[in-house]
């Protein structure tokens, strides 16, 4: 196979090309406009191999796409490039507009142009998988789960902008016959993480014995996905998935944010006793604007059509997750000296300064 990935800089993207280039050995072309979010260094047990390329490129820039299209020729392409942060999406929401909507919206008509001109084999076979969130569905109550049936209820202007492009796919698949899919998972975690996502920035402000910022009373719950179980069902959906469809990926974790604080405190004291245990660290603030009560994944979809399921459970992967930034200071220093050291986003007043990236600001 021969795959477009963008976003490959960025958390989830890069674990998808390490496993592409590395363990599936398909031919990976990483398009990535490089923003603060993204970090080649997350790349360099593949970066010499002759099956990866790398492109700096915005996917709001046609031209550039439309050339990416022409010269690589690919059989699919992943499209995981994306401003992420729902923190960042409250106080500045207009890259997210940008990137989000307009940038999908640039790949699908490249994407439609590269495939109306294929060969009829080469057509059929090809695949644009749009990587999505569980929260363009909203807020759950107690005990329900999102299924690919739930109604589309965004609530912030991140998963706003998620739940157009994923219209726009849609769209394109109807209107122009597109050969798209469409994957909704949960919150991800696990190595190469940047330190702005909950997971990682308690596990560094445990390490480095500073307060740890819970929102709100902390029983808001989210059904964390290990990212190495998550890129292995996107490949499963983009060999094996049925056109036109949408797959929920989950871990079937559903986790009080308290309870997961908790857990990396015992997880760093075990590794790094401290006279007092980093419990007493935990610090309640003021709630997010808007923050979704529960997500909960059901994914039998996936389980049964494709035979995916997450190997990781919630006290493996974050057991794993711990000890990899113990092992890995290398990787996440220059971020929390240079580029994000811990500050709060996303409050309504008193919002933070656009971060910069570590190719503006290189150590
Ligand atoms: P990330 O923020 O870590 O990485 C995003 C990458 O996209 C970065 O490398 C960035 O440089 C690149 N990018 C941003 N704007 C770009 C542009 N205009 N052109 C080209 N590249 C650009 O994000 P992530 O956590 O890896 O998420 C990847 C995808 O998965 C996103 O689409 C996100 O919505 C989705 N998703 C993430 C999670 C999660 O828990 N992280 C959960 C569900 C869905």
């Amino acid at each position: 196979m021969r795959v477009i990935v963008t976003g490959g800089a960025g958390f989830i993207g890069s674990a998808l090309v390490r496993y592409l280039v590395g363990e599936r050995g398909w031919d990976v072309l990483n398009v990535d406009k490089l923003t603060y979010a993204a970090n080649l260094q997350s790349l360099t047990s593949v970066r010499d191999r002759t099956n990866y390329r790398f492109v700096q490129a915005d996917i709001c820039d046609a031209a550039a796409i439309n050339r990416i299209f022409a010269d690589f020729r690919p059989d699919g392409i992943m499209h995981l490039a994306a401003e992420s942060h729902v923190d960042r999406s409250i106080s500045s929401s207009a890259e997210f507009i940008t990137t989000n909507i307009l940038g999908t919206h640039v790949l699908l008509e490249a994407a439609r142009k590269y495939w109306g001109e294929l060969a009829p084999g080469q057509r059929e076979a090809f695949r644009f998988l749009h990587v999505s969130t569980d929260e363009v569905y909203g807020s759950l109550d107690d005990g329900a789960f999102f299924t690919e049936s739930t109604a589309y209820d965004p609530r912030s202007p991140y998963s706003a902008s998620k739940a157009s492009s994923d219209h726009l796919v849609s769209a394109w698949r109807e209107t122009y016959g597109l050969p798209t899919l469409i994957t909704n998972c949960s919150n991800n975690y696990g190595p190469y993480h940047f330190p702005e996502k909950l997971i990682p920035l308690i596990i560094l402000n445990a390490l480095e014995k500073k307060p740890l910022p819970v929102y709100g009373d902390g029983g808001n719950v989210r059904d964390w996905l290990y990212v190495e179980d998550h890129v292995k069902a996107l490949t499963a959906v983009l060999e094996r998935g049925r056109v036109g469809e949408t797959y929920n990926v989950g871990g079937r974790a559903p986790t009080r944010n308290l309870s997961v604080v908790e857990c990396i405190c015992d997880l760093v004291d075990a590794h790094s006793p401290s006279e007092e245990p980093r419990r007493k660290l935990i610090t309640f603030v003021p709630d997010r604007p808007g923050h979704d009560r529960r997500y909960a994944i059901d994914p039998t979809k996936i389980e049964t059509e494709l035979g995916w399921r997450a190997q990781q459970t919630f006290d493996t992967g974050i057991a794993a997750t711990v000890k990899w930034y113990f092992d890995n200071a290398w990787w996440w220093k220059p971020l929390r000296d240079n580029v994000y050291s811990g500050a709060r986003l996303g409050l309504l007043e008193n919002p933070a300064p656009a971060p910069r990236s570590l190719v503006e600001n290189p150590v």
